[in-house]
């Protein structure tokens, strides 16, 4: 679990003293790796630089990359000539996984893609702050970092992935357009459900889950108030990424993971133009999904799947069918019995 956390509106104001007792000496820098939407906005002005820290802009127009990673790592590694005193990420799921990659790599030897799986790291990470500025993905809490490498699209699972603080500060929010707030959102309300109807579940899991649904109801459904919808949210992403922490999500990752890596369609929308269609594994919450989804008057995109080829299909459906877990969960031990590659083809082939 994540050690320490600030929470509030306005909270930003605290990093500088938050990281002032965790500065090595005047040669280890901090390294802010920030979301480039903020390059141009008042944000930068408030981060805390001293000495010689640095930022570094990241676009998150596409997921991590092992690559991008170990390029980060690189630069770092030649600018200075000791290891930074920490890396702090401040952005959406994106740059939150990449700071942690980044910091697990400076610490560790050899590329991203050895790591990715579970439990392979073996020394601790740098020390490292995340700070989100969108709700839903749970990135803020996990203890993985999801990364597109070579050969698959799969986290780095290790008790150093998590960050050692985390600051939730939801007047960061304030920007994000409409449809993003509602796809990373989605990403929060799809952990719920499959998590809560997941046969890992746990007490554990459950009562993270059922707070963060609640949680995501009230903000997509009731008339709240924005500021406290911007409070709530951000709180049930944290409760989202609790529960799946101790269990594990289901269909509608499984299969927007094929998505992502064949045609890079991002997480949160891509789980959203996949969920719709599960009502036949997830009733009740793909429901409330599609009153959400009219409630908010949002648009998924349509014959995403109409032209590609049986290979392509066949790409997508054994990079899904690959994770074990994620199938387990959802369908109970027997799940290849259930899910054949045909029928998980003709459900991508709805999308
Ligand atoms: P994101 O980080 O990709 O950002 C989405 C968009 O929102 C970007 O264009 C970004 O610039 C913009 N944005 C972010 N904050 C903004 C703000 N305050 N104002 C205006 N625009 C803003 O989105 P995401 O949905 O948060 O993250 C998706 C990523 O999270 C994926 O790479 C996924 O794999 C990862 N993820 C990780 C975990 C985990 O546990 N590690 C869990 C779920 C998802
Ligand atoms: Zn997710």
């Amino acid at each position: 679990m994540v050690p320490r956390v600030v929470f509030g509106q306005g909270s930003f104001s605290q990093l500088g003293e938050i990281l002032l007792p965790k500065r090595k000496n005047a040669d280890a820098p901090f390294i802010f790796l920030v979301d480039d939407y903020f390059e141009t906005k008042d944000l930068v002005a408030q981060i805390p630089l001293m000495f010689n820290d640095k930022i570094i802009f990241v676009s998150a127009d596409e997921e991590p990359k092992t690559a991008q990673v170990d390029a980060l790592v690189k630069l770092i590694r030649e600018e200075y000539d000791e290891l930074p005193s920490g890396i702090i990420g401040i952005g959406g799921g994106t740059l939150l996984d990449l700071a942690k990659a980044v910091a697990i790599l400076l610490n560790n030897k050899g590329l991203a893609e050895n790591y990715q799986g579970w439990d392979l790291v073996n020394k601790p990470a740098l020390y490292h702050v995340g700070i989100p500025t969108i709700s839903g993905t749970g990135a803020e809490v996990s203890r993985t970092t999801v990364l597109l490498g070579p050969e698959k699209k799969l986290g780095i699972n290790s008790d150093f992935t998590t960050y050692d603080q985390v600051l939730l500060d939801p007047d960061l929010t304030k920007t994000v357009p409409k449809e993003q707030w509602f796809f990373t959102g989605m990403d929060c309300y799809i952990h719920c459900i499959e998590s809560l109807t997941g046969t890992y579940l746990n007490a554990f899991s459950q009562s993270y889950g059922e707070k963060a649904l609640e949680l995501c109801k009230e903000v997509f459904l009731d008339d709240i108030p924005a500021s406290e919808s911007r409070d709530k949210l951000m709180m049930a992403s944290w409760h989202g990424g609790m529960s799946i922490a101790y269990s594990q999500v289901g269909i509608a990752h499984a299969m927007s993971y094929g998505l992502s890596y064949l045609l890079g369609i991002k997480h949160g929308i891509g789980n959203c133009m996949v969920f719709q269609h599960l009502g036949e594994f997830y009733p009740e919450g793909v429901a409330l999904f599609k009153k959400m989804v009219e409630k908010h008057d949002i648009k998924l995109p349509k014959g995403v799947c109409a032209n590609l080829t049986q290979n392509d299909f066949d790409v997508m459906v054994n990079v899904a069918l690959g994770l074990d877990a994620l199938w387990e969960n959802a369908l109970g031990k027997d799940w290849k019995t259930i899910m054949t590659p045909e029928r998980l083809q003709a459900l991508y082939q709805k999308i």
